[in-house]
C-alpha cells in the first residue's frame, strides 16, 4: 500500500527525569524527587506573576523580565535553596508618584532545615527556614513552595515606600526656603500671605 500516512514528526523527546531548564518557572519543587539529586532552574521570571507583589508594581512602566538562576542542593546534609536574581522591579516613587527602578539583583541563599537540631550544621549568619513551616500542603508528596519562597525574598528586597534619591518633588513638598530669601523675616512673609486671604 502506497497511501501510508506520512509519519508524524517525532514527539519531542522530553526526558521527564531531568530537571527542566527552559520551561516556565515551577510553582513547587518536589522534594521527594529532587532533594537528593539536586535541582536547577535557569530562566526568566515575569514579576507580574507574583500576586503579592503586583499591587506595588508601577502601572506606568513596563516590567522587564528578571533573570533567575536557582538551585537546590545539599551541603553538610542540609538542604539549601540558592538563587541569583538579575534585574529591576519598577515601583512607584512615594514622593512624585513617578516610576522608580529598584534593583533586585542579588544572591539569595536559604537553608531548609528538617528540624531545629540542624541549626548546628549551618553558619550563624545563614538564613534558614524550617521545612515543616513552609510545606503546608497536605498532599503525600513533599512539595517545596519554590515560587512562594522566591516571592517572599523579592518582597523583602522591595522597599515599602520607595523614593528617588534625587526626587524633584521632595523640594517642593517640604518647601525648603530658597537661599536668597534667607534674610527676610519669616513673619513678614506670613503676614503678607495673610493679607492675601
Ligand atoms: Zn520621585
Amino acid at each position: 500500500m502506497s497511501n501510508t500516512p506520512e509519519s508524524k514528526p517525532s514527539a519531542i523527546l522530553a526526558d521527564n527525569k531531568k530537571a527542566p531548564v527552559s520551561t516556565s518557572m515551577p510553582e513547587n519543587i518536589s522534594l521527594d524527587k529532587w532533594a537528593d539529586t539536586g535541582f536547577e532552574w535557569v530562566g526568566q521570571v515575569d514579576l507580574t506573576s507574583f500576586k503579592r507583589l503586583v499591587p506595588a508594581l508601577s502601572p506606568e512602566h513596563t516590567q522587564e523580565k528578571t533573570q533567575l538562576d536557582a538551585s537546590l542542593y545539599r551541603r553538610n546534609n542540609v538542604l539549601h535553596l540558592a538563587f541569583t536574581l538579575t534585574g529591576d522591579v519598577w515601583l512607584t516613587c512615594q514622593r512624585c508618584l513617578q516610576p522608580i527602578a529598584i534593583d533586585l539583583s542579588d544572591d539569595y541563599n536559604i537553608a531548609l532545615l528538617e528540624d531545629e537540631s540542624q541549626v548546628r550544621l549551618i553558619n550563624e549568619e545563614q538564613d534558614y527556614l524550617l521545612l515543616d513551616e513552609i510545606i503546608t500542603d497536605s498532599s503525600p508528596e513533599r512539595l517545596l513552595p519554590f515560587k512562594k519562597l522566591l516571592e517572599d525574598e523579592i518582597l523583602l528586597k522591595t522597599p515599602m515606600a520607595p523614593k528617588h534619591d534625587d526626587c524633584e518633588m521632595s523640594v517642593e513638598q517640604f518647601g525648603e526656603i530658597p537661599e536668597e530669601e534667607e534674610g527676610e523675616n519669616p513673619f513678614a512673609a506670613l503676614a503678607s500671605l495673610k493679607g492675601k486671604l
